[in-house]
């Protein structure tokens, strides 16, 4: 986020300028993000330290975790060579083993001559992306480690070694054992000597199986163990003599978690992590990650079981099968003539007795895309007097069936020397080779149910909380509904009772102006034209917000109303106005729709008599029709009137919203927000389009109606 710049002052590195003197790089500037990125107090204190000071507090490392001296750092790569890629570091608290991560890069500021004089540096803090980075790749190559191999042991340890330096300095997985309660099969640390050192506890101090807390422990319970800040006191309490104290200080623990291996429902083994001599400290969100890591490693883990399994099972069958479905054969090469045992023309498919003995005869059912292979591999055993022969390759037996069968023969010479007879045996391993692949697809399918299990267990996290979401909205949803309907209330019994004291006001202004117009001087008359304005108009808002408030309390329920006979009640009221306007109006055959008929007249009557009032420079033109879609109508009230800018077309229909002063177009800035109101409580929308000087035309919809049958 932060961005900081600290040129190191001129001179430049000696070694770029021959024969300069050596000198030393300083900071001239530094700004506070800078000063925070590199841990120093203040830009001041950092200007101070300089970039050794940095080092003194840091361990700077690169991307990977590997140490970075001053003069790799982009700043002095800049003025060696007057450029440099951006990186990204990491800086580790020597004290804390607290890391943060910055991606840095630096631009020269050159001399007249071209002379690199300054090199400005700029930090940004990436901890956040980095490390999210970081888990997502350890996660996605731990998964490739683990889909890929059956090997389990090669594949735990390099699992651990994933997670060293990355995340801890020490990793070891342990197994559950068939006898023993566990057994360590990988142990990655940092530092070698650490790996003898915690064998020599563990052998000199073994774990106790019914301890409560640690591997066995974690094994027993399948739940995980987080020990975020190992104190000396925990391992004065858990040494069991001064030199158990002492190999246990020696390792120099900072943080330990001990996570379950836990696949179908069983604990296959532990996956521990310990922080020792970085002082990085394991806290609940590497928790989550190691258990995630331990969750994909326990289901290879379990495949690999499974696979061994389905492999004996299948090693078991084969070797029955092969008792009965194995022949003898021989070659005498010299005379070229071969020998089938009776049992290998039943492998072949032809009756006892049958085979022809030729050499073509034995090629004669080789499948034609073996067969090369096949005599190659004869042809050389004979050249080059190899003792032993095996071949692998298909036959088509008579039927057409295709077998597959695996031959081993050995070769034997005569008294010169020379290739005599390959003499052997012919196994039918069709059935073994469909029970491998079985074996092979049993794994997969296990792997691709337990992917698919997680993926719905995921969807099912995501439908909960999307629940979570609806419920939370429905709540929300409820109480505006309350305030809205507490406000409402609110609008009607305060209008209500305002009604009352303002009429008194109103008609005794009246009287005053109907009694002393003319009598007092000038100034008087305008002042009580003031107070009948202000009573008329405050008379108007209060009718008007009275007339709001009742849409949503006094509404009628809604039942097959023709929209005529409400458009004609709207129209008898605005008779008047129509006529000074002298308007055109013109009302087209209308539906029967679902409504509150005094509402629906309501709602015209807003809408026709703001286009009358609204009107431009010529005579009004008004027309109100309707168009039916399956069950919705729209009916639109169109003018020719001065129009509506399109920013204002949403806005105008909030309460109290006008878009001129009300010397231009009286009003209260209600009428239309009425209009949606009473539109909303039918279910419909309203929205206005128009073309600013040619017209407006306001359009809602409501549900249509079936005319009754006269
Ligand atoms: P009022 O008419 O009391 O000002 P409304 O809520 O009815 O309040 O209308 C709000 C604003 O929308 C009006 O002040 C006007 O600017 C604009 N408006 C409404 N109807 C029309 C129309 N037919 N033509 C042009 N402007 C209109």
């Amino acid at each position: 986020m932060s961005t900081a710049a600290l040129p190191p002052s001129p001179p430049l590195l000696p070694e770029e300028r021959p024969g300069g003197q050596a000198q030393d790089l300083s900071l001239s500037f530094a700004n506070p993000a800078a000063a925070r990125i590199l841990g120093a107090a203040s830009p001041e204190e950092l200007l101070r330290t300089g970039s050794g000071g940095v080092f003194e507090r840091y361990d700077v490392l690169d991307a990977g975790g590997h140490p970075l001296s001053l003069g790799q750092l982009p700043g002095r790569q800049v003025i060696t060579h007057g450029s440099a890629p951006e990186r990204v570091l990491r800086f580790r608290d020597k004290r804390t083993g607290q890391e943060h991560w910055s991606r840095a890069s630096a631009a020269p500021v050159r001399d007249a001559r071209g002379q690199v004089v300054y090199a400005i540096n700029v930090f940004r803090d990436v901890t956040e992306v980095m490390r999210t980075q970081e888990r997502l790749s350890l996660l996605a190559e731990a998964g490739e480690l683990l889909s890929a191999s059956l090997d389990l042991e090669g594949t735990l340890t390099a699992t651990a070694r994933l997670l060293v330096p990355r995340l801890a300095d020490w990793c070891a997985v342990h197994l559950a054992g068939d006898s023993t309660p566990s057994r360590q099969v990988a142990s990655i640390h940092m530092d070698p000597a650490k790996v003898e050192l915690a064998q020599r506890l563990a052998e000199l101090y073994p774990k106790d199986p019914e301890a409560t807390s640690g591997i066995h422990h974690v094994m027993r319970t399948g739940q995980p163990e987080l020990t975020s800040d190992i104190t000396d006191a925990m391992l004065v309490a858990a040494a069991r003599s001064e030199e158990h104290l002492c190999i246990l200080r020696e390792l120099g623990l900072r943080s330990l978690m001990v996570v379950p291996l836990n696949a179908r429902g069983r604990t296959l083994g532990t996956l521990t992590v310990a922080t020792a001599e970085s002082l990085r400290r394991l806290g609940p969100e590497e928790l989550k990650l190691v258990e995630e890591l331990a969750r994909r490693a326990a289901l290879a883990v379990d495949n690999a079981r499974l696979y061994t399994e389905a492999r004996r099972a299948q090693a078991r069958q084969a070797v029955a099968l092969e008792a009965g479905r194995m022949g003898a054969w021989e070659w005498d090469i010299q005379a070229q003539r071969v020998l089938w045992s009776p049992e290998l023309e039943r492998i072949h498919g032809i009756p006892e007795g049958s085979f022809g003995g030729g050499f073509e005869d034995y090629q004669s059912d080789m499948h034609p895309e073996d067969r090369e292979r096949v005599l190659t591999s004869i042809q050389r055993v004979v050249a080059e007097q190899q003792p032993e022969h095996h071949v692998q390759y298909r036959i088509v037996l008579p039927d057409g069936r295709v077998r597959h069968v695996e031959a081993h023969g050995r070769l034997t010479l005569d008294e010169q020397g020379r290739p005599s007879r390959l003499t052997g045996v012919c196994t039918d391993i069709t059935e073994r080779l469909a029970l491998e692949e079985d074996a092979r697809r049993l794994v997969r399918e296990q792997a691709a149910r337990a992917e698919a299990e997680r993926a719905r267990q995921h969807t099912a996290g995501l439908l909960a909380s999307l629940e979570k979401a609806q419920a939370e909205l429905a709540c929300r949803a409820q109480e505006l509904t309350r305030s809205n309907a507490d406000l409402e209330q609110f609008a009607y019994v305060a209008s209500h009772d305002l009604q009352e004291p303002l009429r008194m006001v109103a008609s005794y202004v009246q009287l005053l102006s109907r009694r002393y117009k003319g009598k007092l001087d000038a100034d008087a008359d305008a002042f009580i034209r003031y107070a009948v304005d202000g009573a008329t108009r405050m008379q108007a808002l209060i009718n008007d917000l009275l007339a709001y408030s009742r849409v949503g309390t006094r509404g009628k329920e809604l039942v097959p109303v023709p929209l005529e006979r409400s458009v004609e009640r709207a129209l008898s009221h605005l008779r008047l106005a129509l006529q000074e306007a002298g308007a055109e109006m013109k009302v087209e055959p209308l539906p029967w729709v679902k409504g509150d008929e005094t509402q629906l007249a309501q709602l015209l009557q807003n809408l026709v008599g703001n286009a009358v009032k609204f009107l431009g420079e010529r005579p009004p033109r008004i027309r109100v029709s309707a168009a039916r879609e399956g069950d919705t109508v729209t009916v639109p009230v169109e003018d020719n009137g001065i129009g509506i800018e399109p920013q204002y077309y949403e806005r105008i229909f909030a309460i109290f919203q006008r878009l001129h002063g009300k010397e231009e177009y009286p009003g209260t800035g209600i009428g239309l927000s009425i209009c949606k109101k009473i539109v909303e409580r039918h279910g419909g929308r309203i929205w206005v389009e128009s073309t600013p000087g040619q017209g407006s035309t306001f359009r809602f919809t409501l549900g249509a109606a079936e005319a009754p049958r006269a």
